[in-house]
């Protein structure tokens, strides 16, 4: 049986103050509210972070015993201005994002906490730069660790079995953009029931996103993507929601135990990180 994991928000202030804090780590899933097709719920990427949170959680504990990862409530808010033409869609300003971790990652740390592991399932841009400067405000501030994970593994150029079970199906990462092959096959396998409608009858969408925003377009709607989807729900499987969820959970896990140990951990590609230094503004 898998171990419980402890639930921040069911513990007592004494419980914490207890807590070894050398060996805890908080998992901080964070994700908005976005519309991801008419097939899927728009909590996808809520579900996604929570999720991916939770099997790490348990994934670290297996892995080594004497660690205690605690799972934060999901903030369920992000930048999501790409998708914010469409009903459902919540999204937040980069700042508002940027406040909002400093003050609540401020406040686990002043708790006591080392290390924070921000679960993040959604990679707008400006979401992205909101959590990675959010994270070096708390870090130079309170000298506690703090990574975030989705940019790490997406864009650090890891080898993915999701990538390479998708390639063999045929289809490639650079065109599955939204509520995609994997996002969908995700929902197929977690929660079958939020399937909306017959995922058949959903064509192909390709839509050259860089291209779309040189012109001066900005949302996906307004690139062609008219139903709120970019890739090729259609071709969906349980087997790859499954390989979605624990991958990231694996990667995840280790990266926590990186992070402890002090080990080196994944970087997001130079390349990147450039981009939204100087191309991204909050
Ligand atoms: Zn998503």
């Amino acid at each position: 049986m898998s171990p419980r994991i402890q639930q921040l928000t069911e513990m007592s202030w004494v419980e914490i103050e207890a807590l070894d804090k050398d060996k805890t780590v908080i998992l901080l899933p964070i994700s908005p509210i976005e519309e991801h097709g008419p097939h899927l719920p728009v909590g996808t990427d809520i579900f996604g972070a929570h999720d991916i949170a939770q099997l790490a959680a348990i994934n670290v504990v297996e892995k080594n015993s004497t660690l205690q990862p605690i799972l934060s409530p999901t903030i369920p808010l992000g930048c999501a201005p790409i998708t914010a033409d469409f009903p459902g869609t919540i999204s937040i300003r980069g700042k508002t994002l940027y406040n909002l971790l400093v003050d609540f990652c401020s406040g686990l740390a002043d708790s006591g906490f080392k290390y924070i592991v921000i679960v993040n399932h959604h990679l707008d841009s400006m979401h992205l730069k909101a959590i990675l400067e959010a994270i070096e405000t708390v870090c130079e501030r309170y000298g506690i660790k703090m990574i975030e994970t989705a940019g790490r593994i997406l864009y650090s150029r890891m080898p993915l079995d999701e990538i390479t079970k998708s390639e063999e199906m045929g289809l490639s990462m650079k065109t599955e953009i939204h509520a995609d092959v994997r996002e969908t096959s995700f929902i197929q396998y977690k929660y079958p029931h939020l399937i909306k409608q017959d995922l058949e009858e959903l064509p192909s969408v390709h839509i050259d996103i860089r291209d779309g925003l040189k012109k001066g377009l900005k949302t996906f709607k307004a690139m062609g993507a008219g139903q709120g989807y970019i890739g090729t729900p259609a071709r969906a499987t349980k087997a790859l929601g499954k390989i979605h969820l624990e991958e990231q959970a694996e990667i995840t896990a280790e990266m926590i135990i990186q992070l402890i140990s002090g080990q080196p951990l994944p970087e997001m590609s130079p390349g990147i990180l450039k981009y939204l230094k100087e191309s991204i503004q909050l």
